[in-house]
């Protein structure tokens, strides 16, 4: 059955732009690469949650190298100290140390938060530290990053579904949608 090419997430409307067809293509693409790049290494994935969970899935059914995967968070809080900010990353229970870690994300826009998670892993002393992200706005990138793994660049636009959502709603599609109407 066909499905719907326009989407309802809460009072917005938005119409499909990348097909399940294309998502997954370009998943095996991306980790045809991985398994190239890690052939004789064993690779430590680390999903951002929540975007990335399907992805996440979804990919790591294509890696074919020994792989561990734990899914994470960066919290991020006031502190009493003079630096600001304090980082903490939530649910790393894999020792990264001395390990190549491939960052699993769901999208890649300013890059802030990419740069935040490359910034508190790198005290941890892993081999390697590189980026797979599903999508890229690289319209929107305000720093400078080496993102080695990116399944689709796609144009300034709100996109939800595939484990993105719109306010909390909107994960659970199969195919990606783009916001047509406010
Ligand atoms: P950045 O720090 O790169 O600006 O933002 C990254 C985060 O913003 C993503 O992990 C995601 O949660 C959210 N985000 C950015 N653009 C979109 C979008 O088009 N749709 C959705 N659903 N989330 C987005």
């Amino acid at each position: 059955m066909q499905r719907s090419r326009i989407l309802k997430v809460k009072d917005k409307t938005f119409a499909v732009t990348l097909s399940e067809r294309t998502i997954k293509s370009q998943i095996r693409r991306v980790a045809e690469q991985i398994n190239r790049d890690y052939e004789g290494k064993q690779p430590v994935f680390l999903a951002v949650l929540n975007g990335s969970f399907i992805f996440a899935a979804d990919l790591l059914r294509e890696i074919n190298v020994p792989c561990e995967i734990s899914f994470i968070k960066l919290a991020s809080y006031e502190g009493t100290t003079t630096t600001g900010n304090i980082r903490e990353i939530i649910g790393l229970n894999i020792d990264i140390t001395g390990r190549p870690v491939i960052i699993v994300e769901d999208i890649v826009d300013t890059g802030l938060t990419m740069a935040h998670m490359l910034e508190t892993l790198k005290p941890h002393n892993p081999e390697s530290i590189e980026i797979c992200t599903l999508l890229l706005k690289p319209s929107k990138l305000q720093v400078k990053l080496d993102i080695r793994y990116c399944c689709k660049q796609i144009p300034d636009d709100f996109v939800v579904g595939y484990g993105l959502d719109y306010d909390g709603f909107g994960r659970n599609t199969k195919d990606i949608y783009t916001l047509i109407q406010n």
